[in-house]
């Protein structure tokens, strides 16, 4: 469904892209991890057209899209969830959820809109009850739902997002990440960006390691999760081989 093909990108003279190749299949959920600086946000802003692609290509549904404004982007069925949410914080719960369909109503009618509306409150009853107040004064959690359920007014069939988890506590992360296993149920392709590697490898069928602006490692989410690489570095966990190590010198210091 994706593909970008060795895509170079740039902010002045800074690299933030070297020759990055990824490809997500329709009913996917793909991760990229890595640290800081990376170039993650990077790679969702090139997909989605905000940031300018130097060389390479990106390929959706088979149609080169780089270089297109991100407004013909989001029709051609794309749709992402910024990093730190951005609503529009002056507005109301509803009238944030219903700009993410601002695209759809002159094709599809309101009854249509309001449906997906409905829907989207099923997934987050707690936005249903908060639909009149001011979306600034959500809570982060709270935000971070509304900022998911406007990407989901667009209908998208590709769902970029960044960080869903950034700044929630642990609880929250579960329930966000579950509801992207429910927006693939229902036929979106998602493409998730996250530095919380634990919970986005239980979640998705395949990965990329992104440092300092190249794709270093990739493979199926559940290699991924067991390279002593990732572990370590991600995972934040010791590899067995150092648990050995260590079990190891503890029996021999027993022993003595
Ligand atoms: P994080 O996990 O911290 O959000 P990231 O992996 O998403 O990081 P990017 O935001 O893509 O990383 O940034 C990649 C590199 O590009 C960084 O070195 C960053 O400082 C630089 N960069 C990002 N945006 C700009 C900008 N608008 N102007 C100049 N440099 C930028």
């Amino acid at each position: 469904m994706l593909s970008l093909q060795n895509v170079n990108a740039y902010y002045g003279r800074i690299q933030a892209l070297r020759d990055v190749s990824l490809d997500v299949a329709e009913g996917e959920i793909v991760a990229v991890i890595g640290p800081n600086g990376a170039g993650k946000t990077t790679l969702m802003n090139v997909i989605s057209g905000m940031v300018t692609v130097n060389s390479g290509a990106v390929v959706f549904d088979g149609t080169d899209i780089t270089g297109v404004s991100t407004e013909r982007i989001v029709r051609s069925g794309i749709s992402q969830v910024p990093e730190r949410r951005q609503i529009f914080s002056a507005m109301s719960v509803v009238d944030n959820l219903m700009l993410g369909a601002y695209h759809r109503y002159r094709r599809e009618g309101k009854a249509q809109i309001e449906k997906d509306l409905g829907s989207v409150f099923g997934i987050f009853p707690r936005l249903q009850a908060r639909a009149k107040q001011r979306a600034g004064t959500l809570s982060g959690g709270e935000q971070q739902m509304l900022a998911l359920g406007r990407a989901w007014m667009a209908r998208p069939r590709l769902l970029l997002m960044d960080e869903p988890s950034l700044g929630l506590a642990p609880l929250l992360v579960k329930e966000i990440l579950s509801v992207s296993g429910e927006l693939r149920e229902q036929g979106t392709t998602i493409l998730v960006v996250e530095q919380n590697a634990r919970a986005v490898l239980e979640l998705a069928d395949r990965a990329y390691v992104m440092e300092s602006g190249q794709v270093v490692l990739e493979g199926s989410a559940d290699d991924l999760a067991a390279d002593e690489r990732v572990q370590r570095v991600y995972l934040g966990e010791i590899p067995a081989r150092a648990r050995e190590m260590v079990s190891h010198q503890r029996g021999a210091e027993g022993e003595k």
